[in-house]
């Protein structure tokens, strides 16, 4: 579950300051597919960087499975860290390194063993249906591939949360739909709690059950898809 209390983020920009949200109140339940949507400059990057402290928040908190991460020692955010996943628009992938090399970073980083790097890896990469791919290099990739390398990457640590940073803006309509059944798969499946931004509204109605609409660093709407979207 992940809770936001009066959470506010103020960016000092010169000599004014931005205020990127705006006490948001806001709770997503375990098992959820949530959508958070708006147009740019609403405010959802910042509010989802705020998740895994990326972003720290100026005033007001956020709970992660009833943790506030802002609290945490170095090697409890670390452990914590494990817990939440996160892709991106441009997959941020390390081109230099293969696909098993770039899916088995997270792993490396913490200092596990060998056979289990390998076992974990081969694991998450048949699950995104990668296995055959796993010594090419990310430049030899379709967008949509090296999307799954993300979702892969994100999922190594066995996260109960994947945080989704407009994960098909940069994909074509029909990449973009294979990657939200494999994000419903991640969901129902791994029963992986999901929070996604986008501004594609089609992308919420695709996979979201619940959905906020940001405006100017508030959140101006909230409820299931189904009432939000065909209200008058
Ligand atoms: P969205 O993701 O909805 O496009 P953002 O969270 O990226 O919105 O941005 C919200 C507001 O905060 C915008 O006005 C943006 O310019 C500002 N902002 C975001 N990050 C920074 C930053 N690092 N420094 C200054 N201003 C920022
Ligand atoms: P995207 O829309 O792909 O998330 P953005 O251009 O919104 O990319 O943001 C890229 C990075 O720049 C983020 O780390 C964000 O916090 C930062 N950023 C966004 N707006 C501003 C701004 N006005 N000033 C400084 N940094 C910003």
């Amino acid at each position: 579950m992940i809770e936001f209390i009066e959470t506010t983020k103020e960016f000092q920009v010169g000599t004014t300051v931005v205020t990127a949200l705006n006490h948001i109140n806001l709770t997503i339940q375990k098992g959820d597919v949530f959508g958070v949507i708006g147009f740019s400059g609403a405010g959802k990057s910042t509010l989802i960087r705020t998740v895994n402290l990326l972003e720290e928040p100026t005033s007001g908190r956020v709970l992660v499975n009833g943790k506030e991460l802002t609290t945490l020692s170095k090697k409890q955010l670390r452990e914590e860290k494990k817990n939440i996943g996160m892709i991106f628009q441009h997959f941020n992938l390390l081109r230099s390194k293969t696909v098993f090399e770039n899916v088995a970073m997270p792993l490396v980083l913490s200092g596990i063993k060998k056979s289990k790097i390998e076992d974990q890896v081969s694991e998450v990469l048949a699950f995104v249906g990668l296995q055959d791919k796993a010594e090419r290099f990310i430049d030899e990739l379709s967008g949509g591939q090296k999307q799954r390398v993300g979702i892969a990457r994100a999922l190594v640590t066995k996260p109960t949360i994947l945080l989704c940073d407009e994960a098909t803006s940069a994909l074509d309509p029909q990449t973009t739909k294979s990657i939200l059944e494999l994000l419903k798969r991640v969901n129902i499946e791994y029963g992986i709690t999901i929070l996604m931004i986008t501004h594609e509204m089609e992308v919420i109605r695709d996979i979201c059950n619940r959905v906020a609409v940001m405006e100017n660093g508030k959140v101006i709407e909230t409820g299931n898809v189904l009432e939000v979207f065909s209200s008058p």
